[in-house]
């Protein structure tokens, strides 16, 4: 019979918790303070559950929840993974990984002090800007730049900055959320500039914007519609079109390109995406973008323009606020030198799974599936850039697809890619589709490949065993 009483009596004391062989053997590598605090804490779990009418638990099980405890504080959840999915930008994935000598560059500035706001020639403060700002200008073809935390707290500097208690006309279609709650009404809003919409959701002709235009008016805003696709009956003014209306009214135009990419996506069989360059050479005054998606660098906003704007940007309080740590700022400047130097797909990492051939994915795949003995098949299918670029626009690839034609097929799938989230040095993540558990190498670097084979021979065995 449970008896309460007797049940309270039965919970060890912390002594005698602490004093167990394996909270000993964590004693030589940690304080005993935390020590003691960790037991208190699950002593306390245990009074609540037997005062809630359980049975304490066995000594042992405490102990083994101690340490368990500990063990979760070692080893944080933020870990590298590798990515199957075939969705190249996968925003919960971390976006864009970097290249080899981006990695160098942040180590180097990580390890040591740096000449980050310090003028080597004179010896005086310097700006750490000037480390990027060149190296923008060169590529974009601007006359200035800065890069600040990310493209949405560089939306809300540009806002706050050049339209503050003004009106900056948007078309309807251009109203939109990027997703994770960044809306641009609600940032218009907390800017303190006011959205003026023109034009439906489905055609917005230059007139619009030109008859929404009053003395209040600070801007005309484009916003890259980086997450959806309209079809069908479709218009929208282009940036060269808009530059001209702001130039023609003494109007800042102000372009929010989303992705921003410097390459010409077409030429790897993408649909057209907006080019940095090209919004700079119509004139457009201020131009934002991330450093994290078809960049390729590390997360940074990064906003180029005219200078007469960049400078009240960079004068205002709120850059303070939002500017980048001297880490991402080196990871950004050898990313940036990569499309310099004229070898961008063969350096950064997204761009060299953009461009990566059909042939060569097959050849890879085939590998894997050999690796997973039998029980898969390689199939065609697509795969994606993602992370709100190139909407609806998807690259022709080869996918292993494992456990195909199984009775129990959706159990099957979710227990194939719980296994390999699991892969203990490297969880893999797929995705499953109709039932089955895919997995896309286009995603994945062929420098991982050795990581795939060996989880795909680890989720064999363990089939087998299971
Ligand atoms: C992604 C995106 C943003 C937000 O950029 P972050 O770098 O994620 O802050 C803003 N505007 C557009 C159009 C985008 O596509």
């Amino acid at each position: 019979m449970f008896e309460m009483e007797t049940e309270f009596r039965r919970l060890p004391g912390v002594d005698k918790i602490l004093a167990s062989e394996r909270l000993t053997r964590l004693a030589e590598v940690y304080p005993h303070d935390l020590l003691v605090d960790l037991a208190r804490k699950q002593l306390e779990c245990e009074r609540r559950s037997v005062a809630g009418g359980r049975a304490a638990s066995a000594f042992d099980k405490i102990v083994a929840v101690i340490v368990n405890r500990v063990r979760a504080l070692e080893s944080p959840g933020l870990r590298p993974v590798v990515n199957a999915t075939g969705v190249i930008l996968h925003t919960n994935l971390g976006r864009a990984p970097l290249s080899g000598e981006a990695v160098a560059a942040m180590e180097a500035v990580a390890r040591d002090y740096s000449s980050l706001e310090f003028d080597l020639d004179s010896g005086t403060r310097g700006s750490r800007q000037v480390h990027i700002e060149s190296l923008l200008c060169q590529l974009t073809g601007a006359e200035a730049a800065l890069v600040v935390n990310n493209n949405a707290s560089a939306v809300l500097l540009g806002l706050s900055a050049l339209a503050r208690r003004k009106e900056v006309i948007v078309s309807r279609g251009e109203a939109v959320e990027i997703g994770g709650s960044f809306r641009i009404p609600d940032v218009m809003r907390q800017s303190g500039s006011k959205l003026i919409e023109v034009g439906t959701t489905n055609c917005t002709y230059i007139a619009d914007y030109e008859e929404a235009i009053t003395p209040r008016t600070a801007a005309l805003m484009r916003v890259h519609s980086s997450n959806f696709k309209v079809v069908g009956f479709t218009q929208a003014v282009d940036i060269e079109g808009l530059a001209e209306l702001g130039q023609r009214n003494d109007l800042t135009v102000f372009d929010d390109l989303g992705s921003g990419c410097f390459l010409d996506a077409t030429v790897y069989g993408l649909a057209p995406e907006p080019m940095v360059q090209q919004s700079v050479a119509a004139g457009v005054g201020l131009i934002c973008f991330s450093g994290d998606k078809l960049v390729g660098g590390p997360q940074a906003g990064i906003m180029v323009g005219k200078k007469k704007l960049i400078d009240k940007l960079k004068k205002h309080p709120l850059a303070r606020a939002v500017r980048i740590d001297k880490i991402r700022l080196a990871g950004l400047a050898a990313t940036l030198l990569h499309y310099l130097k004229g070898e961008a797909t063969g350096k950064i990492p997204i761009w060299r799974m953009i461009s990566a051939s059909v042939e060569e994915i097959a050849q890879r795949a085939e590998v894997w599936a050999e690796a997973s003995g039998g029980s898969s098949q390689v199939v065609d299918g697509e795969s994606m850039v993602g992370g709100g670029s190139l909407p609806g626009s998807t690259l022709p690839t080869r996918l292993v697809a494992i456990g195909e034609g199984k009775v129990k097929g959706k159990a099957l799938a979710q227990r194939l890619a719980r296994e390999l989230r699991r892969n203990e040095s490297f969880p893999v993540i797929g995705r499953i589709s109709d039932d089955v558990l895919l997995l896309d190498p286009r995603s994945v670097l062929p420098e991982e490949d050795k990581i795939m084979i060996q989880a795909l021979k680890g989720l064999v065995a363990e089939s087998k065993s299971g």
